[in-house]
């Protein structure tokens, strides 16, 4: 039997300038009682915000700020306050560890889960599963989920005023959408979530890229000046909803195991989406894209300053080079989502012609 097609997506998506003061109007069907998981800055960017949205209403709110990874200790630790202060729902408030704790704490405790995403950063917000790192940073698993978040709201005035470099990452993730998809679908590859690919899920793929190729110049003028406009809106829309919910419904590939290849060095520093974007770089020259087709490309990383050559991710020799070409082919990779399949000795070859096409071009 083929596969069958499915698409997932928050259930909600709500997003605009000031939009935290309507969190209890937007989100308040879920219940009384919340508790708001929360990075240190996400908890001053958005506590009194989300305080104002409540007005006289005496529904529950306890916030605990959250430190560090997303780790079982400390899910478990949340997992306590669900049961203990019969919470109905779940809200994260910050970057992807926030997230992800709050999603596994959800799940575990069986309750929906809002996200609020403080940058725009990664795909976390809109994607039905969890990126796991072991305790060193290196790369652990992906935890699947059986629904997306019950809702995402994002307040696009807490994302101007997050330094512009976040919204630069969240560009970079963004990136590699479409082509990781484009590649999954010439192998019939599943989705991200192991279902059939819809054309709904290469749609949004599609329009992902073209709204970063329209709007990132301008959307990064307006985040160095802590404005929103139009075209910020765009980026942002871009970078949170067309990228989580077009990756989850198409599939990563050979961009997205660059990244996990280079978790495996430890002690990395470059942010998940500048490597997504080296790698979607390095997936064009494996897959034989034509000059024009890489230059396209390559020349928007340089126009919104995502990197082009290694140097720019910390890696520096050719050792390094190899243990990610060998740590992004392990089985169970999306690399293998690419025709033809990829060998170490392969990705290696195409990561060493990425870096000197870079290099040339910022001669
Ligand atoms: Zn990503």
């Amino acid at each position: 039997m083929k596969l069958l097609r499915a698409m997932r997506e928050p259930l909600k998506y709500v997003q605009g300038k000031g939009a935290l003061l309507k969190f209890e109007e937007e989100m308040g069907y879920m219940g009384q009682r919340w508790l708001f998981v929360c990075s240190n800055s996400g908890y001053k960017a958005c506590h009194d915000q989300i305080e104002e949205s409540f007005g006289d209403k005496d529904a529950y709110r306890r916030y605990e700020i959250f430190g560090g990874i997303s780790s079982k200790g400390e899910i478990a630790k949340m997992q306590k306050i669900v049961e203990e202060d019969n919470i109905d729902a779940v809200v994260a408030i910050g970057g992807g560890s926030a997230v992800d704790t709050a999603k596994a704490t959800a799940y575990y405790s069986g309750k929906k889960v809002v996200i609020i995403p403080t940058v725009a950063a990664t795909d976390a917000p809109c994607t039905g599963l969890s990126v796991i790192y072991n305790d060193d940073g290196s790369f652990d698993k992906y935890l699947f989920y059986p629904e997306n978040p019950a809702a995402v709201m994002v307040d696009t005035q807490v994302i101007a005023n997050a330094p512009v470099k976040f919204l630069i990452a969240g560009m970079g993730d963004a990136l590699g959408t479409y082509f990781e998809g484009l590649a999954s679908i010439r192998t019939e590859s599943t989705s991200l979530e192991g279902t059939g690919i819809t054309r709904a899920g290469l749609a949004i793929a599609k329009l992902c890229y073209e709204t970063l190729r329209d709007y990132s110049t301008q959307a990064i003028t307006a985040c160095e000046n802590h404005v929103v406009t139009p075209a910020f809106e765009n980026v942002v829309e871009a970078c949170v909803y067309l990228s989580g919910v077009g990756a989850d419904n198409v599939n990563c590939a050979a961009a997205h195991s660059f990244y996990n290849g280079l978790t495996s060095l430890g002690g990395h520093s470059a942010a998940h989406g500048s490597c997504v974007a080296f790698g979607t770089l390095v997936q064009l020259v494996l897959e034989g894209a034509t000059q024009e087709e890489f230059e396209n490309v390559q020349g928007y990383c340089l126009e919104v300053g995502l990197p082009t050559t290694l140097a720019e991710l910390g890696i520096t020799t050719d050792e390094q080079i190899k243990q990610i070409a060998e740590a992004a082919c392990v089985p169970g990779e999306t690399i293998h989502n690419l025709a033809g399949d990829v060998t170490p000795d392969e990705l290696y070859a195409a990561i060493v012609a990425t870096d000197a096409m870079g290099k040339k071009v910022a001669e």
